[in-house]
């Protein structure tokens, strides 16, 4: 799995979308990171096919939304998601919520991962004692947990938690979505004049020091060319303690765990699977 691809939530033209993954494809990305819920799978499945590049050397992830937490819906919501994307497998597919029924979902999963349909089957937003009730409970490890990080979110006891397990990492929203102007940062802009690196370029380059996969988005050319430039630098122990300064140890968007953010989010979803 590479460590550095590509995420394209939110990008719902699809023409925009197909633009994006081709101008990653271009600049060099090989993962690229998608949902059934983004509404984009057919692009970036298209921009994969019509490259020209062999299938073998991407990397594809995409992610079951809640509304198909049941095995009989998660079985059909594999198929979907293979169909839409146009490919023959997912490289890796992901419980997108920690919520509903895990356990039926999981086991679809791990029946499409025998069938060749998904190569590894993984999760989205667990904390520890979900990941450890589903590595007890299934026949299958995760093979990964996509969760947000970011300077303002650090999350080092989960991705320890991830590494004991021998779960692999991926750090969604690496620049919170721009948050707290987090590209004018002087902090960070300090420790990128001394490479000569942009704000976006040292969180990656922090991010994958820490041995975490990231997933940035941009629909602009020059970013996303700008993005993948951060294999010629690396920072050092004192960058390093700089950014792990930055915490502010709460999420940027939801807190998973808030009862009502579950209710208001995913409540209608899940309700609507027990009719
Ligand atoms: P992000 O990557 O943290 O930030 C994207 C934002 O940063 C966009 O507004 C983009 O603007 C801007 N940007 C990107 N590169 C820039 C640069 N070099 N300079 C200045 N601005 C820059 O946010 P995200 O898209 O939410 O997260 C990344 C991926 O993680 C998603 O696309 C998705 O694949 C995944 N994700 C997963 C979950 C989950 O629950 N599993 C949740 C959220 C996201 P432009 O596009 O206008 O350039």
């Amino acid at each position: 799995m590479p460590q550095l691809g590509f995420g394209v939530f939110q990008i719902l033209d699809q023409e925009q979308a197909k633009q994006a993954v081709s101008d990653a494809i271009q600049v060099g990305y090989r993962l690229f990171d998608t949902a059934a819920v983004y509404m984009n799978e057919a692009a970036v499945g298209k921009a994969i096919r019509e490259s020209g590049i062999d299938r073998s050397e991407f990397f594809v992830t995409s992610k079951l939304w809640v509304d198909h937490f049941s095995y009989e819906k998660a079985k059909q919501g594999i198929d979907v998601s293979l169909n839409r994307l146009g490919l023959d497998y997912i490289d890796l597919y992901l419980l997108h919520q920690p919520y509903g029924d895990i356990a039926g979902a999981w086991r679809a999963f791990e029946e499409a991962q025998q069938a060749g349909k998904i190569r590894s089957i993984g999760v989205s937003n667990f904390y520890p004692d979900q990941l450890k009730n589903l590595e007890l409970m299934a026949k299958v490890k995760p093979a990964a947990n996509q969760i947000e990080v970011s300077p303002w979110f650090q999350q080092a006891d989960d991705v320890a938690f991830n590494k004991q397990e021998g779960i692999v990492t991926e750090a969604w929203a690496p620049f919170a979505e721009g948050k707290h102007d987090i590209f004018n940062n002087e902090v960070i802009a300090k420790i990128g004049q001394e490479y000569g690196k942009s704000n976006g370029q040292v969180i990656l380059r922090w991010l994958l020091r820490r041995g975490i996969v990231t997933i940035p988005k941009s629909v602009h050319r020059e970013r996303i060319a700008e993005n993948f430039d951060v294999f010629n630098f690396q920072l050092d122990d004192e960058d390093m303690q700089a950014m792990n300064s930055l915490n502010k140890n709460e999420s940027q968007f939801f807190d998973h765990r808030d009862p009502a953010a579950i209710e208001s989010i995913f409540g209608t979803s899940l309700k609507a699977l027990r009719k």
